[in-house]
């Protein structure tokens, strides 16, 4: 008798982690690994509230995913392993971070990190981890979101959802690319013009995406994309911390993944999913992104 089992815990067409911590494991040399790891921790959403289950929920979905991808005339060979979830201390940013830059910095020298969130904080903690090694002050940062995340700080946090990408701003990376932005502060604007940040509102994605394009396409360093999910339209990725009319659609966003076809990526992350039912449409199209990263490799 056969049975067919799914392992909802798992990203689809992952490899198990047992064989990467076989010790006669050996890793095939000049191709890119990547580790899937889900870091299931929200504790400063102020809105909608659940990224802590957006991991597992978004892993379940990419089971309706299937190997062969069309666009590409090709099936999903990418090398990449199922980690599991981070062990996350509910309410303690700052112990969350220490244990999530630990764990990059151990599997940074063999596996790029797919981070799936939980909520967007989490950002800063990969890129410390990653900090060393890569040396992100040669690296762009892709940031598609509705936000800027550029605040000081938020409510009395300095590290916060909100505040995420000025953290990152401390850290000195090359450049940074906001794309999808339609809502923020003034001060938040002001930083961005000051700091040279250069940043793409959702209206100008749809009224000029081939310039977006182009602008990808001719990045020649190391890049880091950080995707917070909130960067779609709410009628596509209702299930966010903050959702934000007038976003994105999935159809633009993958245009602008596939233009990262080629280029060095030293990590890629999926953040403030917080969808809590099976077959939500937010977890389905965070899957798709994740989908469509590994399947151009
Ligand atoms: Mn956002
Ligand atoms: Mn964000």
């Amino acid at each position: 008798m056969l049975f067919y089992t799914e392992s909802p815990l798992k990203f689809a067409f992952s490899k198990d982690i047992s064989e990467f911590n076989n010790d006669s494991f050996k890793f095939e040399a000049n191709t890119p690994q990547f580790g899937i790891l889900g870091v299931p921790f929200d504790s400063t959403s102020t809105y909608k509230p659940g990224a802590r289950f957006g991991p597992n929920m978004v892993r379940e979905a990419s089971y309706n995913l299937e190997r062969y991808n069309l666009h590409f005339k090709k099936n999903l060979e990418a090398t990449f392993y199922e980690m599991g979830n981070l062990e996350v201390v509910h309410g303690n940013f700052n112990q969350t971070s220490k244990h999530l830059e630990s764990t990059i910095k151990e599997i940074k020298d063999n596996l790029i990190p797919i981070t799936i969130g939980g909520e967007h904080t989490i950002t800063y903690s990969v890129i410390k981890g990653l900090n060393k090694v890569n040396d992100i002050q040669d690296t762009t940062i892709i940031h598609f979101d509705a936000h800027m995340d550029l605040r000081e700080e938020y409510m009395g946090e300095k590290y916060s959802h909100a505040t995420v990408m000025r953290r990152i701003t401390d850290l000195n990376p090359k450049d940074i690319i906001q794309i999808g932005v339609r809502s923020c502060l003034k001060d938040e604007e002001s930083f961005a013009r000051e700091e040279g940040i250069k940043y793409y509102t959702s209206t100008e994605v749809k009224s000029n995406i081939n310039e977006i394009e182009k602008v990808i396409s001719n990045i020649n360093n190391p890049i880091y994309v950080t995707v917070d999910i909130d960067v779609l339209d709410p009628a596509y990725a209702p299930s966010v911390g903050t959702p934000t009319p007038l976003g994105l659609d999935p159809y633009e966003l993958q245009r602008l993944i596939h233009k990262l076809q080629g280029k060095e990526i030293i990590g890629l992350d999926v953040v403030e999913v917080s969808s809590s039912s099976l077959g939500d449409i937010t977890s389905i199209n965070s899957a798709q992104v994740i989908y469509d990263f590994l399947s151009m490799q």
